[in-house]
């Protein structure tokens, strides 16, 4: 027997019509690449992206036709997110910080019809607009006024039909009632950083997108609601900035859009401006803030929570941000594959009568599951360790929201290695404690194996990173003769301090097992980052391949 309720597919559009109709009048504020802070509402954004759907249609956008951007977070990027996805075609967020050869390997993987692009992006659009294949329409984000004051004119000439995003909203009406369709419909393509391989496709359903968005905004998650005002840091063009572009119009918050001004200086004076409550990025991100604050001894007025991931959390960072600044970090742990929310780490009611050290030493785990994610740690035979056991392992993960295959079934069958049980291997390494709160202690390209016992590079980081002379740390394995591999720490240093490798090596003592302890420190000027601003450690390994530790 069948349930007996209304049959209403999960599509991304619903989303957009539930702000228009329950929070019309709530804002979008953005940065622009025209340089001034533009304000708009949901109302207003449901109708523009409504008159960008027809546009599409005028194109010659059909269903399942792959709409790419290159664009930073702001409100044109979002109206693009529900006039594509809710109009049946498929949203592809590109990485403008690729190199052009692997925008145009990605564009071509994925047959873009149609790119849209920030101004900022011109010469990288003029770089590849000759050479992919598939896209027959280039629109630039701003108004024809705009681009012709900006953009050289020898610049543009490189670019086949070019088009003005403000033409085409302004040459339709919003007249346009949003499709409805199978929720399982692709809406979404976004692919992997490419950390470890070639980048391969992940392509997302409106089904995914809405349950993910669902469990993202829960209290014990990013805990999001309408009187939040919400600023993502990390991208609209990487894994649809954690959900928040949909969770905002699902809880009606306030959204506030940086657009290219990521630095300390711009990002706080949003941040009080706008009276920000939450925000969201990577650990590089708030690197560059905290400097930037504690250098001119500022403080947040309105921001309370900050989700931070994409690579682990010092627990430094999470100490710097709640006892100086008042700011409760919720460390989370995802992964394009996932859409991308794994884990958060939102404290459970036992923790409440601890003692601050002992939250903080919870803090620093990568979290709990979300419903929705189931997760496991598997030894090398792939039997399961119980939770609570010290031991790391592989870790699985499945549900709603998990990759099944990458898109043209790149990369094979990524379940294979779970026996036919649908578990995705995330290639982390981690353990889960008796509590359920996961920790990451490596990803498995990156650990390091000294004489057949692993040694984690993420705490060896983790009390690098505590060190007030350290900026950056990295810690990868050296060959070794006798150990097969041992720690080398890869350091950057803060502006005007004197460290030397005997003192950072001594601060390790007392903190780890002795025999965790780098073998060398080296000092560089700088750790080079991916696209997604994550410490590129194959890059690390390559260039110190035939590095010899003072031991060897
Ligand atoms: P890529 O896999 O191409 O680098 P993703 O952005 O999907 O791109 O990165 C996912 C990976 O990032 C995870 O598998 C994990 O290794 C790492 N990661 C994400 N969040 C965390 C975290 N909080 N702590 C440690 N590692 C993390």
């Amino acid at each position: 027997m069948n349930g007996q309720m209304m049959q209403l597919p999960l599509l991304i559009s619903s989303l957009l019509v539930h702000a228009e109709r329950h929070h019309g009048e709530r804002e979008i504020v953005s940065r622009r690449v025209e340089g001034d802070i533009h304000r708009t509402t949901y109302k207003e954004l449901a109708t523009r992206a409504r008159r960008m759907a027809k546009a599409l249609a005028r194109l010659g956008v059909q269903p399942a036709d792959r709409v790419a951007t290159l664009a930073w977070n702001g409100y044109r990027h979002m109206e693009l997110y529900y006039a594509v996805s809710g109009s049946g075609a498929v949203l592809h967020t590109l990485n403008p910080r690729l190199h052009p050869d692997q925008v145009v390997y990605i564009a071509d993987h994925a047959e873009d019809s149609v790119l849209f692009f920030d101004l900022t992006f011109l010469p990288l659009v003029a770089a590849v607009a000759g050479r992919t294949k598939s896209v027959r329409h280039w629109v630039v984000m701003t108004d024809r006024a705009h681009l012709s004051k900006n953009a050289p004119a020898d610049v543009v000439a490189k670019i086949p039909n070019l088009l003005a995003y403000e033409d085409l909203v302004a040459a339709e009406d919003d007249h346009y009632a949003w499709p409805s369709f199978d929720e399982n419909t692709a809406s979404s393509l976004c692919y992997t950083s490419g950390t470890t391989g070639n980048p391969k496709g992940v392509l997302y359903s409106h089904r995914s997108t809405v349950l993910h968005a669902y469990a993202a905004a829960l209290p014990d998650a990013l805990n999001c609601g309408s009187a939040d005002a919400i600023l993502p840091v990390v991208p609209m063009f990487h894994v649809n900035a954690w959900s928040l572009p949909y969770v905002g119009c699902m809880v009606g918050a306030k959204l506030v859009f940086p657009g290219a001004g990521l630095d300390g200086k711009s990002l706080y004076e949003l941040f009080e401006s706008e009276g920000v409550t939450l925000s969201a990025g990577v650990p590089t991100v708030w690197q560059g803030l905290l400097a930037h604050v504690e250098a001119n001894n500022l403080r947040f007025s309105t921001m309370k929570r900050t989700i931070i991931g994409g690579s682990a959390c010092p627990p430094a960072m999470i100490r710097a941000f709640g006892e100086k600044y008042g700011v409760h970090v919720l460390h989370a742990w995802g992964m394009t594959e996932m859409s991308p929310l794994g884990t958060v780490c939102a404290f459970k009611g036992k923790h409440a009568g601890q003692s601050q050290q002992e939250r903080y030493a919870v803090m620093a785990k990568q979290g709990r599951a979300v419903y929705g994610v189931d997760m496991k740690v598997v030894d090398e035979n792939g039997a399961e360790l119980p939770f609570g056991s010290e031991t790391s392992g592989d870790l699985l993960v499945r549900g709603p929201w998990i990759l099944e295959k990458y898109f043209k079934g790149e990369g094979g069958d990524p379940l294979r290695y779970s026996d036919g049980d649908g578990w995705f291997p995330t290639g982390d390494v981690a353990k889960i404690d008796a509590d359920g709160y996961m920790q990451i202690t490596d990803r498995s390209k990156d650990v390091i194996k000294s004489g057949g016992e692993w040694i984690g590079s993420i705490d060896l980081e983790n009390i690098a990173m505590a060190h007030p002379a350290v900026a950056m740390a990295a810690c990868i394995a050296a060959p070794h003769p006798k150990w097969d591999e041992r720690p080398l720490l890869v350091v950057v240093k803060k502006p005007g301090t004197d460290l030397t490798r005997e003192q950072l090596l001594a601060f390790y003592e007392g903190k780890i097992a002795k025999w965790w302890t780098p073998d060398d420190v080296v000092f560089v000027d700088a750790i080079p980052l991916g696209a997604t601003g994550k410490m590129q450690k194959n890059k690390l390994r390559e260039q110190f391949r035939d590095y010899r530790l003072p031991t060897a």
